[in-house]
């Protein structure tokens, strides 16, 4: 049984037909991308997986559930994470903290009590900062460091969740193209070694083309290819959509014209 499952997603705002009939699957430890020009649909998949937006019609079984309507809360609660920006107020925070705050709320435990709030869950945090690269920061605010490693607490306390399915919209937005390679590898590593699914949306074709195990593309609002990397890049109607950016679906190596 597929770790996700999407049947048949319709949704429409007014006369805009945001998803038609989308369906796909996603595997365990697998790295699914979304892509598509802007308006394509994209975020409204996501909102209709991750709860945010109801679908028209159609499902979407988690692990053989229907969660279809399940609000964010219980979706989260079945395993359905994604990565949120680090909120401002926490940027005075340390590292280790804000992970603590995470595993705290998703414990659902009460702050007060007899263990001082600095210790809760600090073994475990430690754990996860040291999966993502980042137990010697632990003790620094979050406010001093570099953009790409918030990137990694962030990812840090989405694992925090236990997440089954990953949802990461642009994850690695306003990054460099070094950096953006390092998070999603080590997103693809996290993923097999703790068997969970990524799904993502990625305006960048390097990070698309080099980390999705299989891509979608989506066009108003309908799947017009799916498959891996290469047979995306060699689909004609793909190649078709994104006309005007005609280079944008080439490796790097393949040698664009000087
Ligand atoms: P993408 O994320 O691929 O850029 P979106 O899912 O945000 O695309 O949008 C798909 C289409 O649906 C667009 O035409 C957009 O204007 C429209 N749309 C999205 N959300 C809303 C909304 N809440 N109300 C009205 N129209 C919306
Ligand atoms: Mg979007």
């Amino acid at each position: 049984m597929s770790l996700l499952a999407v049947r048949d997603l319709n949704k429409t705002f007014g006369a805009v037909v945001a998803a038609r009939d989308v369906g796909f699957t996603l595997e365990r430890g697998e790295m699914l991308a979304l892509i598509g020009p802007n308006g394509a649909g994209k975020s409204t998949v996501f909102n209709m997986i991750g709860g945010q937006l109801r679908p028209d019609r159609g499902r979407i079984l988690l692990d053989g559930h229907d969660i279809t309507a399940a609000s964010p809360q219980k979706r989260f609660r079945r395993g359905v994470g994604r990565t949120f920006q680090v909120a401002q107020t926490f940027l005075s925070m340390t590292v280790a903290e804000n992970v603590q705050m995470a595993l705290i709320s998703c414990n659902r435990e009460a702050q007060a009590g007899w263990v001082p709030a600095r210790e809760h869950h600090r073994p475990e945090a430690l754990e996860l900062l040291a999966m993502v690269g980042m137990a010697d920061a632990a003790d620094r605010p979050c406010s001093a460091l570099a953009y790409g490693d918030v990137k990694r607490v962030e990812l840090a306390i989405a694992l925090a969740g236990k997440p089954k399915l990953l949802l990461m919209d642009e994850p690695t937005a306003g990054m460099a193209p070094q950096e953006r390679a390092a998070l999603m590898d080590l997103t693809a590593s996290i993923a097999v070694s703790r068997a969970i699914g990524v799904l993502f949306t990625e305006h960048d074709m390097d990070v698309v083309f080099g980390h999705a195990g299989r891509v979608l593309v989506l066009l108003r609002g309908e799947i017009i290819a799916a498959g891996t990397p290469d047979e995306i890049r060699r689909d004609p109607q793909v190649r078709q959509a994104y006309l005007g950016d005609e280079h944008a679906l080439e490796k790097p190596e393949a040698g664009r014209p000087a």
